[in-house]
């Protein structure tokens, strides 16, 4: 066996999910965190799944595979312990893998380092924190040490490193770093920590090496990208390295590709699914003629199968403007589940459409051969791709009443009287006092609520039995929330799994995976649905729980729903038409469940979107078009009841600062939102900018300290600093499943008496 590659890159793709095809990761590092099983116990369980990947990865024919991409959390977390950026708080911990835990985690007395975003992905990061004494030198050799470990099962791979210029524009200033010092700062010597990380590799025999550069998919300064022509010349000319591949996805490089074409380095990847516009004018980009291009035209970022003619074109117009061309996928696969064949339950039409990381490894491979060895070496093989899409098409997704109802619905129909009015209309309606308390939906789900719903799913109880369990829950939440002593109640959502999931299973135009589990951040994982084709509402979903929750109370009881930007933003969405498109359908659905809501008689109905602002796009120029489509469908849900039904929305996550033009454009007429950890500070944008209710939320529901009433009456007074006590409502920051029942109870308990004082001294 040979375990060199020829001097190019050959077909590959930029990286691979981790977790197990069966969630094995998962399960063993939960152990090891309990005290179950043996850290050997869990480096086992990781050894077996590297290899399996590196092994799998070559025996399905890539030419290349890539390295490095395991991780136990994070590979931006494994990047900072490589280049020795660990904080001060953590410096102390010898042990590799406690450490790296306890950055992930935290541990008493020393906070987990922060959360956040990969892009606009759903996979989460941890934030590296860096100050100008950071000891930046090469620490973890885990890159190394898979290399060498790949090489033992004959596999010579491409090592994956988050690059230079990405990892400090990832980063933040620690706490404690002087005024005005950026992360940036820190290049120089951070790039030479990589010169002598490149070293080691080129000194076990290592041919390439790919740096990941996706903030360049982003809007970036001309400073930043000076940063990365200086990054790219002095890691190019270092004296002993590999082959440099740079990588980019997520959207075009634009400005930064002709800057990375001038550099030293062998080879470039580009998104040419996202970013397809940097095939424009490539040609004429100086040095683009001494590189190796990966046509990343394989779509990383979602499951639908490859139209491989049209992919094939693509990666063509490359050839003669590259030196060579190879094939990839647009960006890193772990963005996608492992394997389509794990999944016997989808039907066979919507398995026509799909391709999993697994099956578009083999379409990498299927459309290397064209590229190489010409398109009638794979002639068969192309004909049945095509004869699959082509049944796909005739099958067809479209419901021609949703649509001929969607071009019917006029604007006048995405809109609801003016605000004021309503706010008017629903004081005397609806009678709450000022500062109304209430909570974001969810109570916490007890171990015999999982169970109910697992027996109902597979049948060992039947539907009468299940509606019955889920009825004494509701009722004894409701009886809860009356001796707690709230304003305005919830059912508290019992019958429902995961806010998106539930939706999906119960409109049409979804599927539902069985094993197509993700990544979130580090050991949680998601099963994204899979929104293919046009949608509808067969039956009302919600009605009947939150009928009968009424029945019980003679307070209101919020109906609940998950609202189409956030239902999209969970799930893996069609790509053949416009989001827009889909997220009006989506919200022409909710508009049928709304309206069943209010005529069956519930009063006030909240429409959750925490994933508002997640779905920006990363570039500027496309945000408004976004904004537009994500409040229209919103209103498109809610447009369909009176002046005083009143309807609540609520958002996560605390940075809304670009996005309050579009919470204003919703038009809801109450809005809660995370604001605990930022100590109300949201208020002061949110405040002006939507000037109706606003419920900030006055305690972390991540947290499990119970807030005291003194606290809580600080936070509401704190608020009523910014609005006044007429457009005040009282509650947590966010849905109340992950808590346990004492804790909730005694919280909200105190949330009552904090509103109770705030409004007698108001
Ligand atoms: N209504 C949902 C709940 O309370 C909202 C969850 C969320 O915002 N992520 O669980
Ligand atoms: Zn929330």
């Amino acid at each position: 066996m040979t375990i060199t590659s020829e001097s190019g890159t050959a077909s590959t793709v930029l990286g691979y999910p981790r977790i197990g095809p069966d969630r094995e990761l998962k399960r063993a590092t939960e152990a090891f965190w309990a005290g179950r099983s043996s850290a050997s116990a869990l480096h086992e369980v990781a050894a077996g799944l590297r290899r399996e990947t590196w092994t799998g990865l070559r025996d399905a024919g890539l030419g290349q595979v890539p390295g490095n991409t395991f991780s136990f959390y994070d590979h931006v977390l494994d990047t900072a312990l490589a280049v020795g950026a660990v904080p001060a708080r953590f410096a102390g911990e010898t042990d590799h893998l406690e450490r790296l835990f306890a950055m992930a985690r935290g541990r008493p007395g020393a906070p987990a380092c922060e959360m956040t975003k990969w892009f606009d992905t759903n996979y989460h990061y941890l934030v590296p924190e860096l100050a100008p004494d950071t000891p930046l030198a090469p620490s973890s050799r885990k890159a190394l040490e898979e290399f060498r470990e790949a090489l033992r099962s004959d596999v010579l791979t491409r090592p994956v490193l988050v690059g230079p210029v990405t990892f400090l524009l990832l980063s933040k200033p620690a706490e404690g770093a002087p005024d005005g010092f950026r992360p940036l700062d820190l290049l120089g010597p951070l790039v030479e920590v990589y010169r002598d990380l490149l070293a080691e590799l080129a000194d076990a025999g290592a041919e390439w090496v790919q740096l990941d550069e996706p903030a360049f998919a982003a809007d970036r300064t001309e400073e930043e990208i000076a940063a990365l022509r200086k990054a790219y010349d002095r890691l190019s000319a270092a004296p002993r390295r590999p082959k440099l591949l740079v990588a980019s996805y997520f959207g075009e490089l634009g400005p930064a590709l002709p800057v990375l074409a001038s550099t030293g380095v062998e080879g470039l990847a580009l998104d040419l699914v996202a970013g397809r516009s940097d095939l424009d004018g490539i040609e004429s980009v100086e040095g683009i003629g001494r590189k190796q291009v990966l046509a990343g035209v394989v779509d990383g970022r979602n499951v639908w199968r490859t139209d491989m003619d049209d992919a094939l074109a693509t990666a063509s117009r490359l050839v003669g403007v590259a030196a060579r061309v190879e094939i990839s996928t647009s960006c890193s696969l772990l963005h996608v589940p492992y394997d389509l064949a794990a999944e016997q339950n989808l039907p066979a039409d919507v398995v026509d459409m799909l391709a999993f990381a697994r099956q578009k490894v083999d379409e990498v491979v299927l459309l290397g051969r064209a590229l190489h060895e010409g398109r009638a070496a794979v002639a068969a093989e192309f004909d049945t791709a095509r004869a699959t899409r082509e049944r796909v098409a005739a099958a067809s997704r479209r419901n021609e009443s949703v649509r001929s109802r969607l071009t019917a619905l006029g604007a006048d129909h995405y809109g609801r009287g003016a605000g004021d009015v309503r706010a008017k209309a629903q004081r005397e309606a609806l009678g709450l006092p000022d500062v109304p308390t209430t909570t974001i939906g969810s109570f916490p789900q007890t171990p015999e609520i999982r169970k109910d719903r697992a027996a109902h799913r597979s049948g060992r109880i039947d539907d009468a039995e299940y509606t019955g369990r889920m009825r004494r829950e509701i009722a004894r939440v409701i009886e809860l929330q009356e001796g707690i002593g709230l304003d305005v109640l919830v059912h508290g959502e019992p019958e429902r799994n995961d806010m998106v999931q539930y939706f999906a299973e119960n409109l049409d135009g979804f599927a539902t995976t069985e094993f197509g589990w993700v990544q979130s951040y580090g050991s949680r994982c998601v099963r994204p649905p899979i929104l293919h084709s046009d949608v509808s509402r067969p039956e009302p979903i919600t009605v009947e729980w939150a009928r009968y929750a009424q029945s019980l109370s003679t307070a209101y009881v919020k109906g609940m729903l998950t609202g189409p930007v956030t239902i999209l933003a969970w799930s893996f969405v069609r790509d053949d038409q416009p989001l827009g498109d889909t997220a009006r359908q989506v919200g022409l659905a909710l508009r049928d469940e709304v309206v069943d809501l209010e005529a069956s008689g519930i009063r006030i109905i909240q429409v959750d979107e925490p994933a508002l602002r997640e779905l920006l796009p990363l570039h500027e120029r496309d945000r408004q078009a976004y904004l537009d489509w994500a409040v229209d469908s919103f209103r498109m849900a809610v447009g369909g009841v009176a002046d005083t039904t009143q309807i609540h929305t609520h958002l996560c996550y605390s940075e809304f600062g670009e996005v309050v033009g579009a919470i204003d454009g919703l038009d809801a007429d109450v809005t809660t939102v995370e604001a605990a950890r930022s100590r109300m500070e949201v208020l002061a944008d949110l405040g002006p900018g939507v000037p109706r209710g606003l419920g900030p939320g006055v305690y972390d529901v991540h947290s499990p300290e119970v807030p005291g009433a003194d606290q809580l009456t600080d936070q509401l007074t704190e608020a009523l600093r910014h609005i006044g006590s007429e457009r005040l409502w009282a509650n947590p920051d966010c849905g109340l499943k992950t808590r346990g029942e004492t804790e909730t109870v005694e919280a909200l308990t105190h949330l009552v008496a904090a509103a109770r004082r705030v409004r007698e001294t108001t």
